[in-house]
């Protein structure tokens, strides 16, 4: 050992054993260059998966059903509708989004096929929040996203979108249905009592109105197999059981 520490700095006459030591040179200069260069190679495998967590992106806002139902833009149509903007009734406040491309672009929405709900994806939002939500996507730009309803916790229905427009909510279906965000107070996304009372309502209005079959009130999960609205996709009998509150005048 402490000969082979020594060694480098004894430079000894000629001889044997100089030649040995000036072959072991070279081996003992590629041991050492071997073992700088793994180091440096660890280091710099190291170093990224070390920085990596830091330069991840903070956690996004809690995902809010609408963020993710970004939509292209459709293509503009003209600006005449064959759809009327159907007259709601008084139980449903009407507070229509201002014109904008993100998320109320005015495009007629040529049929109505079926009905689409959601849920917000956001718990313990109010529909007036979720609202506020679309409005200021004309400012944020954040997605292209919004409904023609909102159902609130406390059952309160908003319309943001008029009845011959089209919503940026259901992706391949905003073009022939009518969309509805449900608000609920929790992740696990069951809506309240007060949603559900008044989202019967509500289809019901729109069955009656459009003259929609059972097979025409969809969730988002059927257009897109997106787990939307997550309660109503985990436990399908709830779906049903809300299915079977509804009153269809065509099987
Ligand atoms: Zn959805």
């Amino acid at each position: 050992m402490p000969q082979n520490t020594t060694y480098p700095m004894t430079p000894s006459p000629g001889g044997r054993r100089p030649r040995r030591r000036r072959s072991r040179l070279p081996v003992f200069l590629l041991m050492g260059m071997v073992i700088a260069l793994a180091a440096v190679l660890l280091l710099t495998v190291l170093r990224p998966s070390a920085e990596a967590p830091d330069t991840e992106p903070s956690a996004p806002p809690p995902a809010s059903d609408a963020l993710t139902a970004s939509a292209p833009p459709p293509t503009p149509s003209p600006e005449q509708n064959n759809l009327r903007d159907i007259p709601v009734p008084g139980w449903i406040t009407q507070d229509i989004l201002p014109l904008n491309e993100w998320s109320r672009p005015g495009d007629a929405l040529p049929q109505v096929n079926g009905v689409v709900v959601h849920y917000v994806g956001n718990p313990g939002t109010t529909a007036e929040q979720n609202r506020s939500y679309f409005k200021n996507l004309a400012e944020t730009h954040e997605a292209y996203a919004s409904s023609h309803f909102l159902v609130g916790i406390d059952g309160k229905i908003i319309q943001c979108v008029p009845l011959n427009e089209i919503a940026y909510c259901s992706t391949v279906r905003n073009a022939d249905t009518i969309s509805i965000e449900c608000c609920h107070s929790d992740a696990e996304g069951k809506f309240t009592e007060d949603t559900m009372a008044s989202l019967v309502k509500l289809v019901d209005w729109l069955i009656d109105t459009y003259d929609l079959r059972r097979e025409d009130v969809i969730r988002h999960y059927d257009v897109a197999g997106k787990e939307c609205p997550i309660y109503y996709v985990r436990n399908p009998d709830a779906w049903e059981d809300f299915l079977d509150e509804l009153t269809f005048q065509t099987p």
